[in-house]
């Protein structure tokens, strides 16, 4: 059997491992391909082909868009697509410069709640990469403000929280419309995080995101349980949706989530790429 890995971060968001670094650790993992799906960004991937191309590990363009719904966020992966595609340069830099503008906000509301940050603090756990709330968490952290990451989230930074600052300005068909506009196929990215409540829900949400373009959802992740696998397979076959899978991999941002095995159960059969590329063809036709 063949394996990969179809949602790795890297710094050119907020993964800690540069792109280079991640192919690496695939290839010596022995995974068949890995994606880097990093957030709003394609900046890892050039460094990210070529490692793969000097290694001969199969790397697949991706990445991971924030997208605004009635009642929060979703993440749409992007697979497949031309990353110099002028319309998705064009996107992601309105993205790009919203969550810019959000950076300044969380950090006045921070200041305002006894936990003051510098930018430049950001800039250097950002390695240079795109800023995002991990970093302000890690921020916090080293300032002796949190005891860990995931309490910076649930005290500060997460939906609701009073440092929380939203950011995403894409709608589910925008997205699912600049990825394929790029030659790409859209994913929808860990159903879990919808919270939907029953499988009805779910169900009823996705079918409209279907009717917008929608190829695949990730039904391996680190966080599905095997219901939520068999539930997620289940309605890839119902809709003839590509079914994909990735670790969400983040190294020292996210240490207990690993390259491939997620936080130790994982497997994405390489079968996803395969049937990726098969929907890509047809689409092409
Ligand atoms: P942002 O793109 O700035 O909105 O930040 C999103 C990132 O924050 C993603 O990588 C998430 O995995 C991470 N994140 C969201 N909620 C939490 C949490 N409760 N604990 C740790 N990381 C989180
Ligand atoms: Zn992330
Ligand atoms: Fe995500
Ligand atoms: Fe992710």
């Amino acid at each position: 059997m063949k394996y990969c890995d179809l949602h790795t971060h890297t710094t050119a968001s907020d993964g800690s491992d540069s792109p280079g670094e991640v192919v690496r650790s695939a290839a010596e993992s022995g995974l068949a391909a890995v994606a880097i799906t990093d957030h709003d960004t394609v900046a890892g991937l050039p460094e990210a082909l070529d490692t793969g191309e000097s290694l001969g590990i199969e790397v697949l363009p991706g990445m991971e868009l924030s997208v605004k719904i009635a009642h929060g966020t979703l993440h749409i992966l992007g697979y497949l697509f031309d990353p110099d595609s002028s319309t998705l340069k064009e996107v992601l830099k309105r993205v790009q410069s919203a969550r810019a503008r959000r950076n300044p906000l969380i950090l006045e509301r921070l200041e305002k709640l006894g936990c003051p940050i510098s930018y430049k603090e950001l800039e250097e756990i950002s390695r240079g990469g795109q800023i995002g709330r991990p970093h302000i968490a890690r921020a916090m952290l080293n300032r002796g403000y949190v005891r860990s990451i995931g309490e910076a989230f649930a005290r500060y930074l997460k939906k609701g929280a009073p440092a929380y600052v939203p950011k995403s300005i894409l709608g589910p068909e925008e997205a699912i419309r600049t990825i394929h506009d790029a030659g790409g196929l859209a994913v929808l990215a860990h159903p879990v995080s919808l919270e939907f409540g029953t499988p009805e829900h779910l169900e009823e949400l996705l079918v409209a995101w279907i009717d917008q373009g929608l190829d695949g959802i990730e039904c391996y992740y680190s966080m599905h349980d095997r219901e939520m696998v068999d539930l997620c397979l289940g309605l890839c076959r119902k809709y003839e949706l590509v079914s994909t899978g990735g670790s969400d991999y983040h190294g020292k941002a996210k240490p207990q989530i690993h390259l491939g095995t997620g936080t130790g159960g994982l497997r994405v059969p390489y079968s996803c790429v395969e049937a990726l590329k098969e929907r890509k063809a047809r689409q092409r036709d």
